[in-house]
This record gives C-alpha cells, sequence and structure tokens, in this order.
C-alpha cells in the first residue's frame, strides 16, 4: 500500500494510507477541527477542502479563524447570491462575482435593482444557505465549457480568453458556475450575509458595453461577526471627517484649489494646538526645528533622484528661464542644511525636525477629504548619526512614536520591511541596517510584523500603524533608513580618526501628513476632541437676558485663564442652545441662573450627558485647567 507523508506547518509529520481529503486529515485530528474546517492549503495552493491528496505534501488546515477563510466564503456566498438571483430574475446573464474589501460583488446583466429589491434576493439566499448545499468541482474541457454554456454570451466569452486545458465548475444544487475556486465545503458555512449596495458597472469597464448591476455583499462566519461589522460601518460614517469637518466649522475644499485644504478659524485651533503639541515633544526628545524653501530648482531634484524617479508627482514652475519644481519632500532641503557646516562625530546625533508644506499630485479620483490630498505638511525629521548610534536613536524614535500617540489615545503596532528585489547598497550595508532595525525592534520589546522585501529602495524601514477607536488601523508613523541621499549629497562628518565618514541617516514622521492625522482625529472622536484640542472649550448660557451681563464677565474670567469660550446670549430656549453646543461637540457647557448667580456656582454639562448642579467656581476651574494641562483624554470633571 501507498503511504503518504503529510507535514503540517509546525513541522510535524504524519503518515495516511488512502490519499486522505483535507476533511479526512482535519476528522483525524479532531472532529472540532472538521467542523471548522474551511479549505487546504496544500504545498503552498489553497484547495477545497474535499480535495484529494495524492502524494507527499506540506498541507495547512484552514479554518473559519484564518483569514484566507473569510475570502472564501465571501466568495461562495457570491455564487449562493448569483443562484438567488437567477431564480428571480430569470432573465439575468452572470459575468464575474469576485471578492473585494470586506465582502464581495458580482456583476449581472439584468433589469436596474435597488436596495428595495434585497429582501427578496435576501430571501431566496436564505434558503439556499439553509440547505446546505454542496459546492462540488467539476474539470472540463474547454470544448465542454464552451457547449456547457452556450446560452451565456459573458461566460462564453470568459472561456474563449482561457488557454485550453482544465477549466474548473463550481456547481451547488442546480446552478454551475465557471470558477476557479476553492469554495466552503457547503452553503451551511454562511452563518451571516447581508446585501450592502447596488451601483452600475460596465462589462470589462468599458462604457461602449452593456451597463450591468455590480450588487454588493457582505458575509460571516457568525450572526455577531456580521452585527460589528454593521455596527462599525455604522459608526464610520457618523464619523466621517467630511461630513464633521463642515458640520464643525474646521475646514473646506474648494473647485479654485482641487484636493488642497483651507482650514477655518476653528481648525486652525486644532491645528496649532496638535503643533504646539508635537514641538513640545520634540524638543524634550533633543530635535532641533529647521525650515526650508517650498520651490527649489531642478538641479536639486536631479541630485536627490526625484526629478528621475518622482516627476510625475510634481509640480513645477520656470523662474528667469530655469526649471523649479515645488517640493514633494522635505529631504533635499534638510540635506542642504546639513551640508552648510562642517560636522564632527562630537556633533551627531543631530536630529533636524520640519513641517513642511509638500505637494505631490495625485489623480483627481484618489482625492480623499484630508485622507488623500494634493498638498500638506509632513512632520518629518532626519536623524544624522555615526553607526554605533542607530540602535539607540531607533529606540528614542520609537518612543516619541509611542508618546505621541498614546496622548490621543491611540494605540499601534510596528512592522518591519527589509530589502526590495530593486534597490541600491551592499549586502553589507542592508544586513548591518536591517539589523539595526531588528535589533533596536527587540529592544523596544513590542511584537512587530516583518514584510519581507516591502522595503523602500534605499532602505529598510520600520512603520508605525494606529488602530483608532473602531479599532480601524492607519498607517502614519515611519522611519526609513537612507543609504542613498547621503550618498548622493555627499554629506560626510569628520570622526574621532580626523578622518571624513558618511554619516547614517534617517527619515521619520510621527503625524505623518498632518491633514490626515487630523482627520484620523476627528474620526477618532467621532469630533469630540478631548477638552485640551476644543476649538471651543466651554459655552455659557444665561437662562435670561438679564443674566448676559455676568456671563460676559464670566467668559472673561476664563479666557484669563486661557480657556476658550463662548456666550451664547441669542433669545432662543435653553434647550435648543444646549441641543447646538451638543451638536458643535463643546465639552463644557454650562448654565448660569439667578441661582447660580447669587451663590457663585455654575451648572455644568457634559458631552456624555451628566449634569452636575451647584459646581463652585474655583475648584471647577482648578479642574478644567488640570485636564487642559496634562492633555487629558477622560473628562472627569466630576471627580469629587
Ligand atoms: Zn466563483
Ligand atoms: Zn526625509
Amino acid at each position: 500500500m501507498n503511504m503518504i507523508q503529510l507535514t503540517f506547518p509546525d513541522g510535524r509529520q504524519k503518515s495516511f494510507e488512502n490519499q486522505p481529503t483535507g476533511l479526512d486529515v482535519a476528522m483525524d485530528i479532531s472532529k472540532g477541527l472538521a467542523r471548522e474546517s474551511v479549505a487546504l492549503e496544500l504545498d503552498g495552493q489553497i484547495v477545497d477542502l474535499s480535495t484529494r491528496i495524492t502524494a507527499d505534501a506540506q498541507i495547512r488546515i484552514i479554518t473559519i479563524k484564518d483569514k484566507e477563510a473569510l475570502e472564501i466564503l465571501r466568495h461562495s456566498a457570491a455564487h449562493v447570491m448569483a443562484e438567488a438571483i437567477l431564480r428571480i430574475y430569470k432573465d439575468a446573464q452572470l459575468t464575474i462575482g469576485p471578492v473585494v474589501g470586506d465582502g464581495f460583488y458580482y456583476d449581472i446583466d439584468m433589469t436596474a435593482v435597488s436596495a428595495d429589491d434585497f429582501p427578496k434576493i435576501e430571501k431566496e439566499m436564505r434558503k439556499i444557505v439553509q440547505s446546505k448545499t454542496v459546492f462540488e468541482r467539476q474539470e472540463v474541457s474547454k470544448a465542454e465549457a464552451t457547449a456547457f454554456f452556450e446560452d451565456e454570451p459573458y461566460k462564453l466569452e470568459m472561456i474563449s480568453d482561457l488557454e485550453d486545458g482544465t477549466i474548473s465548475f463550481y456547481k451547488q444544487g442546480a446552478f454551475t458556475d465557471l470558477c476557479r475556486g476553492p469554495h466552503i465545503p457547503h452553503t451551511g458555512f454562511i452563518k451571516a450575509f447581508k446585501l450592502t449596495k447596488v451601483s452600475g458597472a460596465y462589462w470589462r469597464a468599458d462604457q461602449q458595453n452593456a451597463q450591468l448591476q455590480r450588487i454588493y455583499g457582505t458575509a460571516f462566519f457568525s450572526k455577531k461577526d456580521l452585527d460589528t461589522y454593521l455596527y462599525l460601518l455604522e459608526e464610520a460614517r457618523k464619523r466621517n471627517h467630511r461630513k464633521l469637518g463642515t458640520e464643525l466649522e474646521l475646514f473646506s475644499f474648494h473647485d479654485e484649489a482641487p484636493g488642497m485644504p483651507f482650514f477655518h478659524a476653528k481648525g486652525m485651533v486644532v491645528w496649532n494646538l496638535l503643533l504646539e503639541y508635537w514641538r513640545e515633544e520634540h524638543k524634550n526628545a533633543g530635535y532641533v526645528e529647521i525650515k526650508t524653501p517650498i520651490m527649489l530648482n531642478r538641479n536639486l531634484w536631479e541630485r536627490s533622484g526625484h526629478w528621475d524617479n518622482y516627476r510625475e508627482n510634481m509640480y513645477f514652475s520656470t523662474i528667469d528661464e530655469y526649471d523649479y519644481a515645488i517640493k514633494p519632500m522635505n529631504c533635499p532641503g534638510g540635506m542642504l542644511v546639513y551640508k552648510s557646516k562642517r560636522h564632527s562625530y562630537k556633533d551627531l546625533p543631530i536630529r533636524a525636525a520640519e513641517v513642511g508644506l509638500v505637494h505631490r499630485h495625485e489623480l483627481s479620483g484618489v482625492l480623499s477629504g484630508l485622507f488623500r490630498v494634493r498638498a500638506f505638511h509632513q512632520d518629518d525629521a532626519h536623524i544624522f548619526m555615526t553607526p554605533d548610534q542607530i540602535g539607540d536613536e531607533i529606540l528614542g524614535v520609537l518612543h516619541l512614536v509611542e508618546r505621541i500617540y498614546s496622548t490621543f489615545g491611540l494605540g499601534f503596532h510596528l512592522e518591519l520591511s527589509t530589502r526590495p528585489e530593486k534597490s541600491i547598497g551592499t549586502d553589507q550595508q542592508w544586513d548591518q541596517a536591517t539589523e539595526g532595525l531588528r535589533a533596536a525592534l527587540t529592544a523596544y520589546k513590542k511584537a512587530f510584523v516583518i514584510n519581507e522585501g516591502d522595503g523602500a529602495f534605499y532602505g529598510p524601514k520600520i512603520d508605525a500603524h494606529i488602530e483608532d477607536a473602531l479599532g480601524r488601523t492607519w498607517q502614519c508613523g515611519t522611519l526609513q533608513l537612507d543609504m542613498s541621499l547621503p550618498d548622493r549629497f555627499d554629506l560626510s562628518y569628520i570622526g574621532s580618526d580626523n578622518e571624513k565618514h558618511r554619516p547614517i541617516m534617517i527619515h521619520r514622521t510621527i503625524y505623518g501628513s498632518i491633514e490626515r492625522f487630523f482627520g484620523i482625529l476627528i474620526e477618532h472622536f467621532a469630533g469630540k476632541f478631548p477638552l485640551w484640542m476644543a476649538p471651543v472649550q466651554a459655552v455659557i448660557l444665561p437662562i435670561n437676558d438679564t443674566l448676559t451681563p455676568y456671563c460676559r464677565k464670566e467668559k472673561e474670567m476664563l479666557e484669563q485663564h486661557g480657556i476658550r469660550c463662548e456666550v451664547d446670549s441669542r433669545t432662543e430656549s435653553l434647550n435648543k442652545k444646549v441641543r447646538e453646543a451638543q451638536l458643535n461637540k463643546i465639552p463644557l457647557i454650562l448654565t448660569i441662573g439667578e441661582k447660580e448667580k447669587k451663590s457663585n456656582t455654575l451648572s455644568v454639562r457634559t458631552l456624555d450627558g451628566k449634569v452636575k448642579y451647584g459646581v463652585t467656581q474655583d475648584p471647577f476651574l482648578k479642574q478644567v485647567l488640570e485636564h487642559v494641562q496634562s492633555r487629558a483624554l477622560a473628562m472627569e470633571i466630576f471627580k469629587d
């Protein structure tokens, strides 16, 4: 008898007779595992769980907990949706149905549908799911495939594009689709699904072709996961920074400068506070700040390499018949500042930061609020150092990253990217640089992900991905070791041996783009900035007109202590004013009536809906100032 030797991811091996399927192997391990198994990775390729293993192989059982499983599930849900639609819309013609982002879609040539039609399609899908129909793979020749799909023009067109050879079908019940697979074992794995939207699309994305209905949906292995997803989607919609940016009068965009934000008075308050905080942290961490021009000549960009490698993203002008470019990055200017003076090893490390306005030409189609703009400020810094300073300097950056993100209540994780295929520098330089970053990450004692081959062509890098209140991650900070620019600009320092040496240089950002970071913070806080950042920190509401002068005096007093304060003296009802203040996300809503005036107290309402009456002035002011000075995240004004 022929024995088959399987090797598991942990290196364990086991022999099987009779060519087992993936499911047989899972069953052999445990019934529980078999129940949760979705597919099989066979020598690096993901295939159906029912695939028969015919030779020795490396295998991995993919279960509902693996990230690949969700894609397999969602693609299977697309097949289920297609079957359901064909049951209802007899003339519908299927085209393609891929997995995208957090769900799937299917492009179908059919009568126009709207979200109102979703319930009946979902109802039909539910029947298919409940029937636990098995997905069966069939392999046929091109001629057989052509004959099978003779009435389906789109499928025929796709088949004609395929190479001759084996073509696979997937069949569930009476429905068969042309498909590479793999699929879940049966439709019953789709524990929760939902159709999410419909839009128009053209066959092969060509406007000359027929218009199709692109129906989107998503699917999960549990109802709870779907509910969480829908909740987060709704929260993200409510927190959309473009919507809140307008409502809170923070910024706007205009056709006169597409992709270039206009910050309004309230937005600038937040902006300046972000920078004030940034400067404070950087000063404490031993950075100096520099500022370089926005426009520099062609010569410089040729030297930096941007002219050859980055030109399509840059803006240009001609002055006195000479070519100039608007900077897309701060770095080359920073190199000139370093070069303007002779450096000794005793001066190193030099940590030179620049919050520079950069312009990058992005296609108009990709512009997206503050997240994707054409003009933004980057909080770049360049650290010039000797080779033996690499470890400490990188560790220093990581600590700074942590301090700054935690001030905003943002979690983060780190990813190390190593040498890509196309790169400059020697093996020894790459090893030294990569090991330097790895050693610092290890010393930092926080788990990190490694992206092999994902570094920049000029050096390895560490990216910091922040996690916001909705669990979404955003790459903001980056720390890149650069083996190119110091050469291109012939940077040097005089070592203890009195010889010239090339400094090691890193670029690093923490906010990344300040505009984008601002947008992320708006969504993270849902517009309810912590007290220290709020554009208006307190609004005073007199409960009748005669109290207005007294309230103005109160405002003056608070302003003298640096509290940003307004009085709402309009003749509107108190309820209405409170509601508006809440919509404007003002953290402290203070109401003053005759009683408060007489007792020199305040009624304090916070955005969590709590109200406290008879708050005495001095302790209140003291707590407010403490909150602001410590940049506290939570509002604990009522802590007695
Ligand atoms: Zn398919
Ligand atoms: Zn740089």
